[in-house]
């Protein structure tokens, strides 16, 4: 993971909205300069912004060094900054200053604030034409161009995160693979852009087949990664299902030609409480899509514990279990022809 993952800032998940209509003239936020993803904007509001490690917090920072309820900024009538510290037990400071917990200091258009030992904001009054301007620029950052869905450095800094909010609502959390069967052939057969065109397809099946919470990229080339906060293994392994089956079912339009694909699906689950670091998930996942890979293709596989080792929290050898089966391995499969 790269350093800028150390640090996660949560967002909403879904893009903001792109209508002006609801943004007033001027709108103040905190550009992250320094520790998550720099670009990030928070906005601040006239009731009081707070930001913190606490799921409760207005924006929350999981940074080790930013206290559970860390600091708050407030806009006054007149348009005014300030930002108080909560008590914080590493600090906010302003310009190298730090500030006395309880008392609000008044910031100036461009000012820094650091919170903690690593995250950087900077305070902007900012337009709606600059507001747009720096939505673009980030979103550019954190999105993958060809499918529109965010790339893997957004999800593995956002991981956490998801986990994190999935835990403080009593959910558990499922890691899914996907990878697209003989997608080499797409290529081969049909050209490129016709490859292109079946990943945006998947990048489709994904948005309509997944919620708010769930957080879902492209991990890279023909493979996708989502993780999804769900009551129980069994719920996951009904999502997954329910996205291999809408792959399978879509009929990708070509210029002459209906195409189908199929993509095999790795999946682990983490009950609640249940601690494992983000690449030990992503490494069961990969597993058990490699065992889909190896047993035949166009299925769900589910990495999972054996009930002993939930409870003793290890992490070495694991089972894999069947959860569904397609249809006999094929590759991508142009309709009446094959
Ligand atoms: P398997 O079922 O084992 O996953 O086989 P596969 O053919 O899907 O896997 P393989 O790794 O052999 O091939 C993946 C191909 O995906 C090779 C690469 O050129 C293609 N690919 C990766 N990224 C893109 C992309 O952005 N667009 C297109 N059109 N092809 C891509
Ligand atoms: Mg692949
Ligand atoms: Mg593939």
């Amino acid at each position: 993971m790269d350093a800028k993952a150390n640090t996660q800032i949560c967002l909403s998940l879904s893009p903001m909205s792109d209508d002006d209509t609801e943004v007033p003239s001027s709108s103040v936020f905190l550009i992250v300069v320094n520790g998550g993803i720099p670009g990030t904007m928070l906005r601040v509001d006239s009731v009081g912004t707070t930001v913190g490690r606490s799921a409760e917090s207005s924006h929350q920072i999981l940074d080790a060094t930013v206290s559970r309820r860390h600091a708050m900024f407030l806009v006054d009538a007149k348009g005014g900054v300030h930002v108080t510290d909560l008590g914080s037990t590493n600090g906010t400071y302003v310009e190298g200053d730090r500030l006395t917990p309880g008392t609000p200091r008044r910031l100036a258009d461009g000012e820094r604030v650091q919170l903690g030992r690593t995250v950087v904001v900077k305070v902007v009054h900012l337009d709606p034409n600059d507001e747009k301007f720096h939505r673009e620029l980030y979103e550019r950052t954190v999105r993958d161009p060809l499918t529109a869905l965010y790339n893997r450095s957004y999800f593995l800094a956002q991981l956490a995160s998801v986990a994190n909010r999935a835990t403080s609502g009593g959910m558990g959390l499922a890691v899914m693979m996907l990878d697209v069967d003989h997608f080499k052939q797409v290529n081969d057969q049909y050209g490129h852009v016709s490859g292109d065109q079946v990943l945006r397809e998947i990048a489709e099946v994904l948005r309509e087949s997944t919620r708010a919470e769930d957080l879902v990229a492209r991990y890279g080339g023909e493979e996708f990664v989502a993780a999804l906060p769900v009551r129980a293994p069994d719920i996951a392994a009904e999502r997954a299902e329910r996205i291999r089956q809408n792959i399978a079912n879509r009929q990708v339009a070509l210029a002459d030609t209906l195409l189908h694909v199929t993509a095999s699906l790795g999946l682990v689950y983490t009950p609640p409480g249940v601690r494992r670091s983000d690449s030990q998930l992503i490494m069961m996942a990969d597993q058990a899509l490699y065992e889909a890979k190896s047993e035949g293709r166009d299925r769900v596989v589910f990495a999972r514990q054996t009930s002993e080792r939930v409870s003793s929290r290890t992490e070495t050898a694991e089972i894999a279990i069947y959860l569904s089966t397609g249809h006999e391995a094929h590759g991508p499969t142009a309709k009446g022809r094959i």
